[in-house]
């Protein structure tokens, strides 16, 4: 099908779907809940829920599922089939509003952190009406939230929606001070820009590491890296344009605005991004779009590699998280506007953003971190594990005038008062150059760019929209009391600038003075997610979440342990990976390969005991005492495996212990066996090598 427009959407049950096949009334009344958050009714949802079963086995579909986000950071769907008995030995198609509107699953091997007691395993799907139904692999989606027995949250959904609608009640409160009595909804919005890997499939189901923990655990450096920079939005290989073409077909599909398709730094890396759309769609999308991705390079023969980290010395996969605020009349809260009134109610919400970010740093760290972005973090390549806010020259000169008290007009210095001198425009040249921000304002919206490759973006927005939400509440407390506004108003933004300068930055975060300079500036450096996690659970971070009715303290609390139980299985896996593939595969592949040296010496010896076989010699030389350094690594980090506490309670002090001993050990095992790889009669070598990953398409 060459007509996109006509292609775009045909799998979901859209406003268009709803609105040629709902009775007005019933039509009305579902916009009324999606717009407004009215309680859906009884005879509303029978209606929608025929539509929508007509509707999908038109389609083709055969099935349908809860399609919801547990704490995995996954999606999950259990399929029925819409058959039903029909009495004299046939079936009918069927679909209640029952099964549209609530569901039931045995979540107990769904990670809950001991939410769920053990007197009701179950957990509960809820349809979330806000967001349309969809079909893939001929099975209806219904995207639904998902809570234990006692209505605590169980997934990533719930409490994304209950931030969402903390921020767009608190930057109401802000509007309507500024008068803007004709706005009724804030709307968070997000573009995520996903970055990923595409290996060829032959080569990747030769690898364990890739298989087990989609990140090679072992590999020695190709002769040629990203060095030359000729990969990034260098030209497509047809194999790699006729996976994309795919790729953006089926996204159009599902109704995801697939944008723009180009390479990335690495070599074999490239990047998605779509036009940004609210948080919840975005969140949705974005999940479906690292599935799509890989099922869609799996019939082109290739894997896509969502892994923060694939490959050691060459770039590693993000996500940029562009986020914002518009209203529902349309205006983007973070464009600074042209007259005074919008430049004045910007400035208020950009110190809201700044005070956050200063004040949350912890949280924001913790929103992006995972065992496989510790890797990315920090390592020169990605923004670094500080939490910092660049805003380009031209709004740093404002800010500067303001904290002196000061308006910066470009040329002359004016005394400030905010609501009456005008902004200067800022062109997204000025504010796009760092690229090594973690969360830099590019022109109208802040882009942080710290987020992981295989995340959900749900838990990064969580934290953007409660921390912006307490900012914004507690400046309206201050500005719904004040007598002359605009003065109260300029002090505020002032004070705050002042306060908060220290979380600017608009230097090379890569660099090692930036480091010392934060460290100077007290801001925080958490380079791992063991050392992240405990901050999640301060009083002070358990009452935000609260104040806000984002998550209570149990659902922090589970959330936490879920988080360390993770870091650790995964570095678990790794490690077992690592061990099995030196026992398994290198040593016997070393020793074969010395055997063939030992066996060469002796034939050469034997022709005539004169020759001296330095050659072979020294190589055999080097290569045993290469071996006997991997046996003796290998060991090492065996027992560090084995010495992890188990049957422990206390989940931090395992997460630790894999952080402190596991890790290390694995870096020290892969080094020597690197050299052993470059040291080898690459026949032998029993993994295909980083040039055939990189390279090899
Ligand atoms: P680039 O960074 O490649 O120059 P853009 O800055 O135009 O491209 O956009 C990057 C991403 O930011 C895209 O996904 C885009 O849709 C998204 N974006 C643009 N405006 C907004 C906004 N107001 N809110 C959220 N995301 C936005
Ligand atoms: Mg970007």
């Amino acid at each position: 099908m060459s007509n996109i427009p006509e292609l775009f959407g045909t799998m979901v049950f859209n406003d268009d779907a709803m609105r040629s096949r709902l009775p007005a009334d019933v039509y009305a009344a579902l916009r009324c809940t999606i717009e407004q958050g009215s309680d859906l009714e009884q005879w509303v949802a029978v209606a929608v829920a025929a539509a929508m079963k007509d509707w999908a086995i038109e389609k083709g579909a055969t099935h349908y599922t809860h399609w919801f986000q547990p704490l995995n950071g996954f999606t999950a769907e259990k399929h029925d089939s819409f058959i039903a008995p029909a009495g004299d030995g046939r079936i009918i198609m069927d679909f209640s509003v029952k099964e549209l509107i609530k569901g039931e699953s045995d979540a107990s091997s769904f990670p809950s952190g001991g939410l769920r007691a053990t007197f009701e395993a179950r957990g509960y799907t809820a349809w979330d009406p806000t967001r349309f139904a969809f079909i893939k692999d001929s099975t209806l989606c219904i995207p639904t939230l998902f809570f234990a027995y006692s209505g605590d949250a169980l997934d990533k959904k719930t409490p994304l929606l209950r931030s969402i609608e903390a921020v767009s009640r608190e930057a109401l409160r802000a509007l309507h001070l500024f008068g803007n009595e004709d706005v009724h909804k804030v709307i968070p919005t997000v573009g995520a820009e996903q970055e990923y890997f595409l290996v060829d499939k032959k080569y990747y189901s030769r690898r364990r590491d890739l298989i087990y923990c989609g990140r090679t655990l072992f590999g020695a450096p190709p002769p040629k890296g990203q060095q030359m920079d000729d990969h990034y939005y260098g030209a497509i290989k047809s194999r790699i344009t006729a996976f994309m073409a795919e790729l953006d077909r089926e996204l159009w599909k599902l109704g995801i605005l697939a944008k723009t398709e180009h390479n990335e730094a690495a070599p074999a890396q490239h990047e998605l991004a779509p036009i940004y759309t609210n948080i919840n769609t975005a969140t949705d999308h974005n999940q479906l779009t690292m599935e799509t991705m890989k099922k869609v390079a799996d019939r082109h023969g290739l894997v896509c590699l969502l892994h923060e980290k694939p490959f050691a010395g060459v770039n590693g996969s993000g996500k940029h998280n562009n986020w914002s605020l518009s209203t529902d009349t349309g205006l983007n809260l973070l464009d600074p506007g042209k007259s005074p009134q919008e430049n004045a109610q910007f400035l208020l919400f950009l110190a809201a953003i700044i005070k956050a970010v200063d004040k949350h740093q912890d949280l924001l760290r913790l929103s992006v971190a995972s065992a496989g972005n510790d890797h990315r973090l920090g390592a020169g390549e990605a923004p670094p594990a500080i939490i910092s806010c660049f805003i380009g020259d031209d709004l740093e000169k404002v800010v500067d005038a303001i904290v002196r008290g000061e308006i910066f007009d470009g040329v002359k210095k004016v005394p400030m008062e905010i609501g009456v001198h005008g902004l200067p425009s800022f062109s997204k040249d000025t504010t796009d150059r760092n690229r090594t921000s973690p969360f830099a304002f590019t022109g109208n919206k802040f882009e942080f760019r710290s987020l992981g490759a295989s995340a959900s973006i749900a838990d990064p927005n969580i934290v953007l929209n409660t921390i912006v939400a307490d900012e914004l509440s507690a400046f309206s407390d201050i500005l719904e009391k004040a007598d002359n506004f605009s003065a109260t108003l300029n002090e505020l933004i002032r004070k705050t600038f002042r306060e908060h300068n220290r979380i600017i930055f608009n230097g090379d975060g890569y660099s090692e003075q930036w480091i010392a300079e934060a460290r100077l500036r007290g801001l925080l450096n958490i380079r791992t997610t063991a050392d992240a996690i405990p901050y999640y659970s301060t009083e002070e971070n358990i009452d935000l979440f609260a104040r806000h009715h984002v998550f209570n303290r149990e659902e922090i609390l589970s959330r936490a342990e879920i988080l360390l139980e993770t870091y650790a299985k995964v570095i678990h896996i790794e490690a077992v990976t690592m061990t099995e593939m030196a026992r398994q595969e290198i040593i016997p592949t070393i020793v074969r390969y010395a055997d063939r040296l030992a066996s060469a010496i002796c034939h050469k010896r034997q022709a005539n005991p004169n020759i001296p076989c330095r050659t072979e010699n020294a190589v055999l030389e080097h290569l045993s005492s290469l071996l006997d350094s991997f046996y003796e690594k290998l060991t090492a980090l065996e027992l560090a495996v084995a010495n992890v506490p188990k049957d422990c309670y206390d989940n931090q002090r395992v997460a630790n212990a894999y952080k402190d001993k596991v890790v290390p050990a694995m870096q020290s095992l892969r080094r020597v066996a690197d050299e052993l790889e470059s040291n080898v009669d690459s026949s032998l070598w029993p993994y295909p090598t980083y040039g055939d990953l990189l390279f090899g398409i």
